[in-house]
């Protein structure tokens, strides 16, 4: 989190983020270079110390590391690719948010352009940009993030995740399925508590409390997806799948919502009829690891 502050960073995009990313940079104490779309959005910036740039062109060049930050990579190419902009030379971090295939495809036509690329993904909210619990994921190229990681400290805690500029986007979708999942799953309890007068709060404490004893599986359910050997060392599928029939029949006998119930047990149903019903939980992974049919 200690960044270098000799080091000037160029921020484009001043959108929520793009000026909580501004405004870390400046904090830090780093010559920070500016510019957005609606040029009055980097007004307070300018009150705070951030030079304005007149055009991107500038923006650019007035920094060896330049911070994009807009909705989306259209965005960013529609910036980018305008015939006075030169990239040569310079690093860009797109910390814009999309899926690993447009990261990976940014990173061919950074490289055509002579930039090096980063591509990053964001955990957090703004207000959260400049301290430690904001998350901030890379991909690219190892040597180029730790180049440049003396100034992205300034952004929160920084990660490296491989070479591969998709990686920051998977990442980032596959903290959404968790973040989901988990949050359904509590839903679909708090539902069901609620029939018999048991309100929202007094299941939550409850709730978190197995929502971190599962957690605890995780390292040892993932040395079997790794090994591709799933023995059933404290349950199978087939009890699993038991259990599941019980949480769909008591939905539906209370009359909440049964859908994500049958969906999970239609999964583990496919896997027990491909012949894994002895076998442990994470064989799902076999289920996961292809095409639905929705
Ligand atoms: P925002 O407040 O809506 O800002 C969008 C930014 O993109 C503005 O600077 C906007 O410029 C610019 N922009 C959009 N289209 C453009 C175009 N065609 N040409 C030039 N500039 C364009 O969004 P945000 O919250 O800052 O989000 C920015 C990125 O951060 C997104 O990819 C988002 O998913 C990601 N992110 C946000 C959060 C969050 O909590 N906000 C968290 C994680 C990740 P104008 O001001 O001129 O419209």
């Amino acid at each position: 989190m200690n960044s270098n502050p000799d080091i000037p960073v160029t921020v484009i995009g001043l959108g929520r983020m793009g000026q909580a990313l501004a405004r870390a940079f400046l904090k830090a104490g780093h010559p920070t270079t500016v510019w957005n779309r609606t040029a009055s959005k980097a007004e307070q910036l300018a009150a705070e110390g951030a030079r304005r740039a007149p055009a991107v062109a500038d923006a650019l060049r007035a920094s060896p590391l330049t911070i994009v930050c807009v909705t989306d990579y259209q965005a960013m190419r529609a910036l980018l690719d305008a015939s006075d902009v030169e990239l040569a030379g310079t690093t860009l971090v797109n910390l814009t948010s999309g899926d690993s295939a447009q990261a990976r495809e940014a990173a061919r036509w950074a490289g055509r352009r002579g930039a090096r690329y980063l591509d990053g993904a964001i955990m957090a909210v703004p207000p959260a940009i400049g301290t430690p619990e904001a998350v901030i994921l890379h991909s690219g190229p190892r040597s180029d993030f730790e180049a440049h990681k003396p100034a992205l400290d300034a952004l929160g805690t920084v990660t490296h995740l491989g070479a591969d500029h998709g990686l920051a986007s998977l990442y980032d979708v596959a903290g959404l399925a968790m973040m989901w999942s988990v949050l359904n799953a509590w839903l679909q309890g708090t539902a069901l508590l609620r029939t018999a007068g048991v309100d929202a709060a007094t299941y939550a404490p409850f709730a978190r409390r197995i929502a971190a004893g599962v957690a605890e599986w995780l390292p040892g359910y993932a040395e079997q997806i790794d090994s591709g050997s799933f023995p059933a060392e404290v349950s199978d599928l087939e009890t699993d799948a038991r259990a599941m029939a019980h949480l769909i029949e008591e939905s539906e006998a209370v009359g909440v919502n049964a859908e994500l119930p049958r969906l999970i047990k239609a999964m583990a149903d496919r896997s027990i009829a491909a012949g894994h019903g002895a076998e442990q939980y994470p064989v799902l992974i076999e289920e996961f690891a292809r095409p639905g049919d929705a």
